[in-house]
């Protein structure tokens, strides 16, 4: 890939990073909030309980995003960016512009997600279970 495209790429992915970190900051704000005014009776309580396990798994979403979206700008600075980690073609530019984070084909995607795992074709990447 060229060097101007990855730089197309890397601010791409800087751009979702800083939106991800964004909304994250801010919800985890609006969450103090909504603890901080609940809690005087059982229903606030049940819906500080409902909005807190919401935030939780919502946190961990973007986690996954932005270690999603790290682990790609360090493939690009590692040059294998744009090349699929499972059967190493070349990543079509619309799946990029469309997910630059990803790291698989769209074929290979497909083939994941029909088998609900990354087993099965990949070198295996750690112990089995
Ligand atoms: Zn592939």
């Amino acid at each position: 890939m060229r060097k101007r495209e990855l730089d197309r790429y890397r601010k791409l992915l800087e751009q979702r990073r800083a939106e991800v970190v964004d909304k994250a900051a801010r919800i985890a704000g609006e969450g103090r909030d909504t603890v901080i005014q609940g809690g005087e009776d059982y229903v606030d309580d049940a819906v500080t309980n409902y909005t807190r396990e919401f935030l939780l798994s919502l946190s961990s979403l973007e986690q996954k995003r932005l270690s999603m979206i790290d682990d790609a700008l360090g493939r690009i600075e590692d040059g294998t960016y744009g090349e699929c980690e499972m059967c190493g073609e070349k990543i079509g530019p619309a799946r990029l512009n469309a997910v630059p984070w990803t790291e698989y084909c769209i074929r290979c995607q497909e083939k994941i997600e029909q088998e609900g795992s990354v087993e099965g074709g990949a070198p295996a990447p750690g112990p089995r279970r």
